[in-house]
């Protein structure tokens, strides 16, 4: 389960901002999700109070945003939003797209105490 290991490293940017920005407990995390980033949202949840048992953030509330998909179209020549990784693109149906986003898993806010 590599949910774990994503809440690990979450906890090291929250530990991180707390030294920053002096706060010392956090109530919810927002966190921005790409779709392709593969986290299964219950596991997230579940891994979530797991590792942030005893920590500033133990029993902060998680809340997952899921960002929509971005690739590249080589035949339009811009980047377009996809549901699916094996979609073709909405403006043009070539299938020839570049990922160029959907795997990225960052904070988008913190509220603290
Ligand atoms: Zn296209």
């Amino acid at each position: 389960m590599h949910e774990i290991s994503l809440c690990e490293s979450l906890l090291k940017v929250i530990e991180d901002s707390a030294s920053q920005q002096n706060f010392s407990q956090v109530k919810t995390v927002w966190l921005e999700l790409g779709r392709f980033s593969c986290v299964e949202p219950d596991a997230m949840r579940f891994s979530f109070d797991v590792v942030m048992k005893g920590t500033l953030a133990d029993g902060a509330r998680l809340e997952l945003l899921e960002l929509p998909a971005r690739v590249w179209c080589s035949k339009c020549l811009k980047d377009v939003e996809i549901q699916q990784r094996y979609d073709a693109c909405p403006s043009c149906g070539d299938y020839r797209l570049q990922i160029s986003g959907g795997e990225e898993m960052r904070i988008k806010e913190l509220e603290v105490v």
